[in-house]
């Protein structure tokens, strides 16, 4: 059944940027499971998706607008670097996961000293042109409590 809204679609992806550098692959992992019409995932490619089959598999480009945003310049932060997640040395570019209000996010490491580091809060693929590689394995009916929730459940979803 092509996708539409309220089914639940399983995919493997890639993703690089403009100049053809890989970002992620989910191939050597789990497929992504996500609930079509809900927002779950970039808006480019949720368009992308639409009235696709399982089986199918295509790239698309998709820009910043329509995937993770333009970049905003103030949002470079001050914080401590006890506080960044997921290495015990930082180096510029790398990506570090913080707690914040809304949660935890992930940053990109701007500066980094002895107790403090200047993180960038941007998406890691904010303001960037990308093209992904899908490959659809799986598309069917969500159920009530999918809906209800507004996401896939089972694997490569939630919960
Ligand atoms: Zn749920």
């Amino acid at each position: 059944m092509p996708i539409e809204k309220n089914q639940v679609v399983l995919f493997h992806y890639s993703v690089s940027d403009e100049q053809g550098n890989a970002i992620e692959d989910s191939r050597s992992g789990e497929p992504n499971a996500y609930l079509h019409g809900h927002g779950g995932i970039v808006p480019g490619l949720e368009e992308a998706l639409e009235g696709r089959n399982a089986g199918d598999s295509f790239s698309v480009t998709i820009p910043a607008e329509k995937a993770y945003g333009p970049r905003k310049a103030d949002a470079v932060q001050r914080v401590p670097v006890k506080h960044l997640m997921g290495a015990k040395r930082w180096k510029p570019g790398m990506i570090a996961q913080v707690k914040t209000e809304q949660g935890p996010r992930h940053v990109v490491i701007a500066k980094v000293g002895l107790k403090f580091a200047d993180v960038d809060t941007n998406h890691p693929m904010a303001g960037k042109t990308l093209t992904f590689n899908i490959d659809i394995l799986e598309v069917r009916a969500a159920d009530a409590e999918e809906i209800a929730h507004g996401h896939a459940h089972g694997p490569g979803g939630h919960h």
